[in-house]
């Protein structure tokens, strides 16, 4: 079996495929050298889900492992209400969804229900706003897209020539460790 891509890089391949080159070169730098303030927060606001505590509800799993064989990925789900047959990703406070994330959240759908859960809705949830935000149940279309994608990730070479979007990189976590710019990082 191929190695399994993280569904956590997925968005942060759209956003640049360089940084996940980074990403593999500092994965095992103390976190708090190179995240920014948003990336602490996304990440706060998954620690009560990551550590089992945010919920006494009965019917909802946390922080499930999850993986499938087909799309060649594996990832960690936040939530899952088995009577609603929900999942759902909790989000800080999102500007916008983005199209990485959907393919997050239908990475995370296919890997359950390979793995034999019933998932009739996905949603992210806004924890700063208490709202949900439903999503559509990915088309087989979409499956195709989302292998396709997960294939050119799989395919990447960080030597391939690229310029860099000063634009993200100033909003990027590694902008002071990347060596495709000169920007500084705003946070
Ligand atoms: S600093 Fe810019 S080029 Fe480097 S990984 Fe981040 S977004 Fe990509």
């Amino acid at each position: 079996m191929e190695d399994l891509i993280s569904i956590s890089t997925l968005n942060d391949y759209i956003f640049c495929p360089y940084s996940i080159y980074l990403h593999n070169v500092y994965m095992d730098t103390d976190e708090g050298l190179y995240h920014a303030t948003p990336q602490t927060k996304g990440k706060l606001a998954h620690e009560p889900v990551d550590t089992k505590t945010s919920s006494n509800r009965k019917d909802e799993i946390l922080a499930l492992p999850v993986m499938s064989e087909q799309l060649g990925v594996m990832g960690k789900i936040d939530v899952y209400r088995k009577k609603e047959k929900k999942l759902i990703e909790r989000k800080y406070q999102p500007k916008q969804i983005y199209q990485g994330q959907i393919y997050q959240l239908w990475a995370q759908y296919f890997c359950m229900v390979e793995m034999g859960y019933e998932v009739d809705d996905i949603a992210f949830y806004e924890i700063s706003t208490n709202k949900t935000i439903p999503i559509n149940l990915p088309t087989t279309d979409d499956k195709q897209e989302l292998m396709n994608f997960i294939q050119a990730f799989r395919e990447y070479d960080p030597a391939t020539p690229f310029v860099a979007n000063p634009n993200k990189c100033c909003h990027c976590i590694y902008c002071n460790l990347c060596d495709k710019t000169e920007e500084n990082n705003v946070y």
